[in-house]
């Protein structure tokens, strides 16, 4: 399938419409309007969350998602092989894990039974550990676990985010 345009506009070979950040917009089983032979998941569809009893909710463009959606695709395609109706995308929100300093973090879950929220250290290391035991494999935990301990003690940043421009930079 040709990819669709930035900015908003469709495939020519599907008619897929993609929105103002090349998302894709999907069924709400994840399949393309009158392609259900294409399945588009992650950050490259524009997905809702379907849970019963609720409004259709946008999916926020976090790995859970990514890899949940995944799971409703591929039972999807199972379902369609053996003549079974598909099931619509719902997306279990467990929470939240931000770090907010070198040895620092805030934790906001959502278990079956209650909310839990801690900061500090703590959190730090439970953000440190979940993201190493959700990642796939073991030589990607072990890769990233020597990649982080490494970034950890030189004090190097690998990945940056840039969300404005340096006034020093444009002031002459
Ligand atoms: C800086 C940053 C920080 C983030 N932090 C978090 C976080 O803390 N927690 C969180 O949950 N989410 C975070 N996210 C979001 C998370 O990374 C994404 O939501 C998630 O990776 C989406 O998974 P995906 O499989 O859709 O896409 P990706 O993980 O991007 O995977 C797509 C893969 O397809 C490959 N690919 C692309 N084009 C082609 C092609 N033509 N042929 C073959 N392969 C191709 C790419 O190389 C890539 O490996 C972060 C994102 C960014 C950018």
């Amino acid at each position: 399938m040709s990819p669709p345009r930035r900015w908003g506009g469709s495939s020519e070979a599907t008619g897929a419409q993609a929105d103002r950040a090349g998302r894709v917009a999907v069924e709400p089983d994840l399949s393309l309007p009158r392609h259900p032979e294409i399945s588009v998941i992650g950050d490259l569809a524009s997905a809702r969350s379907h849970l019963p009893g609720h409004d259709p909710r946008p999916v926020p463009g976090v790995s859970p998602a990514a890899k949940q959606m995944g799971r409703t695709a591929a039972g999807n395609i199972l379902r369609r092989l053996a003549g079974q109706a598909t099931q619509p995308f719902r997306y279990r929100d467990y929470g939240n894990l931000a770090t907010i300093g070198r040895n620092s973090a805030v934790v906001d879950l959502w278990t079956p039974w209650r909310r839990i929220q801690f900061s500090g250290w703590l959190a730090w290391v439970f953000w440190l550990f979940a993201h190493i035991y959700f990642l796939i494999g073991f030589r990607n935990r072990l890769v990233v676990l020597i990649d982080w301990a490494s970034a950890y003690w030189s004090e190097q940043r690998y990945a940056r985010v840039v969300t404005g421009i340096d006034p020093r930079a444009t002031d002459n």
